[in-house]
């Protein structure tokens, strides 16, 4: 087995990894760390969870090291983009780990903070700049930084960055950080677009797939209710989060104003909850992350933007109280649980509207996601001669299943494992 020593990385960075329980390197790292400390462009297709921050980070950090430059005032080293400031956070507080014990100075800039703060922080300059593209552009035009000493250019999450807009932004950092850089690019899934912008902004690049797009990690027990419609969601949910008074559940919401509503119902009937969503202030946000990891709050609402990337260790059950427009979304949405080896449950509501949805994504991930409860409508797709007959009720009722494997699938088409806990309105199987 590759251990972090096999990677070339120094005694000092060594030691820190090991201070921080980082035992051996996750697949991530084990392929891209020597790449990157070669000196190659980087295409990581990785989800959040997978440790990509590190695989980035450490080599970075480690050649930075070695060329023992200080930055300019005003000047960076290194930039990474990521899309959203809980991203930004979350990177940065990573970073913050692995230089400990060194003079590299990681800095971090987002909208909705004070800006003139972010100014002073860069007056000094940084080594490693965590931004968001908007305010990295605002602070560019005030001549607050100037990327002309950068030599590293990490694009996390670009198809997110994609989605939400950032195409052209990136696309104006992308040619202020000088053509003698380093790029490495990480995304969850590589659509065409991102593939556009890999083919104009990286040279050469060396392509690291861990998770494939569209797999969901393995460990994630997936189950769908078939509903009528929101009421319905909302009982399902309350029950199953009752039946699992020791869980952390994500629940995922279309719409902000559906995750506000969902979140005040929850709460008002005695659950400890919060919520995230474009609607609420950065320091909201921050709070309500915060309560969620410290387990103050055990229920966290959220819509796709507010939530994508973060990484909160423990989360136990993911909802999808509304399936995603997106299929992708599914997938990232159920990466927030099972992170760093531990099991994790999705239970996901398709009320009929809601069909086309589930389709899409079981055609995504390849696989047909196991029946908890209600009725199969006849149109759901599977392949000629899968599980169930038109219209068949297929109910898992709690504790009376053996196996829960979901009749005959195609071949090619994964099945999900058997569960093994209680999920509520789940399937319980020993
Ligand atoms: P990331 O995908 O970079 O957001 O990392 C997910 C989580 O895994 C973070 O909490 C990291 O601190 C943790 N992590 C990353 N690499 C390792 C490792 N090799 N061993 C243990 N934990 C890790």
């Amino acid at each position: 087995m590759t251990t972090f020593k096999d990677l070339g990385l120094s005694e000092h960075v060594l030691s820190t990894l090991a201070s921080l329980g980082f035992e051996t390197p996750t697949p991530i790292q084990a392929e891209a760390i020597p790449l990157v400390m070669e000196g190659h462009d980087l295409i990581g297709l990785a989800q959040t969870g997978t440790g990509k921050t590190a695989a980035f980070g450490l080599p970075m950090i480690e050649k930075m090291m070695a060329d023992g430059k200080r930055p300019d005032p005003r000047n960076i080293r290194a930039l990474v983009l990521a899309p959203t400031h809980e991203l930004v956070n979350q990177i940065a507080a990573n970073l913050k780990d692995f230089v400990k014990k060194t003079p590299i100075k990681i800095g971090l800039v987002v909208g909705g903070a004070s800006i003139n703060k972010q100014s002073e922080q860069l007056s000094r300059g940084v080594d490693i700049l965590v931004a968001t593209p908007g305010r990295l552009l605002d602070l560019i035009a005030r001549k607050a930084v100037t990327l002309t000493q950068a030599r590293y250019l990490v694009l996390d999450e670009a198809d997110q960055m994609l989605d939400l807009g950032f195409i052209h932004d990136l696309r104006k950092i992308s040619k202020l950080v000088p053509k003698n850089r380093q790029t490495l690019l990480f995304s969850a899934t590589m659509p065409k677009a991102i593939a556009d912008l890999s083919a104009e902004y990286l040279s050469n690049p060396k392509r690291v797939e861990v998770s494939p797009p569209g797999k969901a990690a393995d460990k994630v027990e997936q189950f769908v209710h078939f509903v009528q419609g929101a009421s319905q969601k909302t009982e399902i949910l309350k029950k199953t989060l009752t039946e699992n008074p020791d869980g952390r559940a994500m629940v995922f919401s279309r719409t902000k104003h559906g995750a506000e509503k969902l979140m005040k119902h929850l709460e008002h009937v005695g659950f400890s909850v919060a919520s995230i969503h474009g609607n609420k202030s950065q320091g909201q946000r921050e709070r309500a992350l915060k309560a969620f990891r410290d387990g103050a709050t055990r229920v966290l609402v959220a819509t796709d933007v507010a939530a994508r990337g973060i990484d909160i260790p423990g989360v136990t059950h993911v909802y999808n109280y509304d399936l995603p427009e997106v299929p992708d979304a599914y997938v990232h949405r159920i990466g927030r649980t099972a992170c760093a080896g531990h099991d994790g449950i999705a239970i996901a509501f398709c009320a009929p509207d809601e069909i086309r949805l589930l389709r899409d994504i079981e055609r995504l991930m390849k696989i047909d996601i196991a029946v908890a409860s209600g009725e199969i409508p006849a149109d759901r797709a599977r392949p000629k001669g899968a599980r169930g007959g038109n219209g068949a009720l297929q109910r898992f009722a709690a504790g009376r299943q053996r196996s829960c494997r979901t009749s005959s699938a195609s071949p090619g088409r994964q099945r999900q494992r058997s569960p093994r806990r209680t999920l509520g309105s789940e399937p319980v199987c020993r």
